[in-house]
């Protein structure tokens, strides 16, 4: 058995510090994934671990007109008590189908979004709403979009030796959301994904249109999703199934999740935003 060495840093500043001299530094936010995908029942953490959830810098929340800015310890059920409207939609939803209410008590947003091995429920939603991220390292602060944690093959790929500090989420609000978890809200595992799609319906058109699937991978086509806006709201037949097509046709070459699902989320999702 290992014994860890575990430390309690009380500022952002003091885990930096400890993050330089060991890179290989374990945080632990609320623990509950690091906890809950341990294969045994006799916990294994690394040799070195900091536990981060109570450094006040963490667990801060800002609102401006522009946009809701929450520190990565921020408990899922802290975001779900935020005043009624602060947190745009779908997130309330999302987060209370997260686990369950003792999970949700513990685990964190920077937790949700730092998993090092799949995305969890909360990246694709969080991506779709361009939410950026501010990542601290010894090297400095920065700010990036979420696809910065996705690897070029679609998996998770977070920046060693790096802290989440800060999720700044902007308050746009989308007319059309469509989001699906599939494999129920049990540790995710090789069946759980999320499946989120939004869009600004105008008058006449669609906008700010964007559909991302992620799961033990992240599929979003980036490219395409300029040419979906500006078409026809009302578009039917041909020219709505060629964009289901497309999207289809591209997940056939991804064999981490089951095709005809996605190919099933991608039909409603498109006959939704076309009725
Ligand atoms: C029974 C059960 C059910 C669950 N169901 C769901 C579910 O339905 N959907 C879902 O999405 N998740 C689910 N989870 C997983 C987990 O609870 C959540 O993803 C949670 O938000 C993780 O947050 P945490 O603070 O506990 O993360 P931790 O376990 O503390 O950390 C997770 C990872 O992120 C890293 N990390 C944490 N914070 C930071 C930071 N600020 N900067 C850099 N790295 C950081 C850690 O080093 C670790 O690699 C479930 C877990 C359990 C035990």
């Amino acid at each position: 058995m290992r014994i860890s060495e575990v430390y309690f840093p009380e500022t952002i500043a003091e885990t930096l510090e400890l993050l330089r001299a060991n890179p290989e530094l374990q945080l632990v936010a609320g623990g509950t994934e690091i906890v809950g995908s341990q294969p045994t029942r006799s916990i294994a953490l690394e040799r070195q671990v900091a536990s981060i959830v109570k450094i006040k810098e963490l667990r801060k929340t800002v609102r401006t007109e522009q946009f809701l800015e929450l520190g990565s310890c921020t408990t899922l059920t802290g975001l779900r008590t935020l005043a009624s409207g602060t947190l745009p939609e779908p997130l309330y939803d999302v987060i209370g189908g997260i686990a369950n209410h003792g999970v949700r008590n513990i685990a964190t947003l920077g937790g949700n979004l730092c998993c090092k091995n799949r995305f969890m429920d909360l990246w694709p939603v969080l991506a779709c709403l361009d939410a950026q991220i501010e990542l601290r390292s010894a090297a400095g602060a920065r700010w990036a979009g979420l696809s910065h944690l996705c690897g070029e093959d679609g998996s998770p790929s977070f920046p060693p030796a790096t802290l989440m500090a800060r999720i700044r989420i902007p308050l746009f609000s989308y007319n059309f959301i469509f989001v699906r978890s599939l494999g129920g809200n049990a540790l995710p595992g090789p069946h759980t994904a999320t499946f989120a799609c939004m869009a600004n319906l105008g008058r006449d058109k669609i906008e700010d249109f964007r559909l991302i699937f992620a799961g033990t991978k992240a599929f979003r086509l980036k490219e395409h999703e300029m040419a979906v806006d500006g078409r026809r709201r009302g578009m039917k037949g041909r020219e709505m199934q060629s964009l289901v097509d497309y999207y289809t046709d591209a997940f056939s070459s991804q064999s981490w999740y089951d095709q005809r699902l996605f190919a099933s989320l991608a039909q409603e999702a498109f006959e939704r935003l076309c009725s």
